[in-house]
């Protein structure tokens, strides 16, 4: 069915933290989307369909309207840019924070500094604005491996119970934002289909924890 509308989906955390949103805004996918292999999903709402990306991909898939909806990491907007997309709704899930982190008692080296992220335009502009000079080198995990191996000195990364930095023995330094999922629409999507999108954003408002 062609005039469905398509929600994207983040996989992984982000995705079982946000199926039982839906499920209490009435859709649920018809196949168990922890084990299927498949991309798309109908739902339990036959006017509903999901397809499951990575979440770099999210904003893509919703900028180009073939997705009119889409639920992401902020992380990634603020990565990515967020144009071509409304964010009417932070649905209080997958909370992290993303931010520096160094060797501990790591004090600064007074000069130019390296600093390894999958982050790169938002260390830039985190560093940027702090009139700091950093290289930034982009790698695509395991940050927490750059200041042991000395491929840098900082990292920025996703912090949630910091367990991951204290195992490498590094600590957070500074915040830079505060993270959760959010809720994106296509801009043209939120004129052309109104209807349907105004009411699965009251459906989801309905259910998404206050905060706290
Ligand atoms: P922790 O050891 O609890 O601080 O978790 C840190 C690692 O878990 C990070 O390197 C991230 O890759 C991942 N992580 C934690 N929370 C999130 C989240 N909300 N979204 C995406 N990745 C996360």
């Amino acid at each position: 069915m062609s005039d469905q509308l398509t929600i994207a989906l983040t996989k992984g955390r982000i995705l079982r933290e946000t199926l039982p949103l839906l499920a209490s805004a009435g859709i649920v996918p018809l196949d168990d989307v922890s084990t299927s292999r498949k991309l798309v999903f109908d739902t339990s709402n036959p006017g509903v369909r999901l397809v499951i990306i990575r979440g770099s991909d999210v904003p893509t898939y919703v900028r180009h309207g073939v997705a009119d909806m889409g639920v992401v990491g902020k992380d990634i907007l603020l990565e990515h840019g967020a144009e071509g997309l409304y964010e009417p709704l932070d649905l209080g899930i997958a909370r992290c924070r993303l931010m520096t982190a160094g060797p501990v008692g790591w004090s600064g080296s007074g000069g130019r500094i390296r600093v390894a992220t999958k982050f790169v335009n938002i260390a830039r502009r985190h560093f940027a604005m702090q009139g700091v000079h950093a290289d930034v080198i982009k790698l695509y995990g395991a940050m927490e491996l750059a200041p042991i191996m000395n491929l840098a000195d900082l990292i920025v990364d996703i912090v949630d119970t910091g367990n991951t930095l204290r195992a490498n023995g590094m600590e957070p330094l500074e915040e830079i934002a505060a993270i959760s999922s959010r809720l994106v629409v296509n801009k043209a999507a939120m004129r052309s289909r109104y209807a349907i999108i105004q009411q699965v954003i009251n459906d989801l408002t309905a259910v998404v924890p206050r905060e706290s």
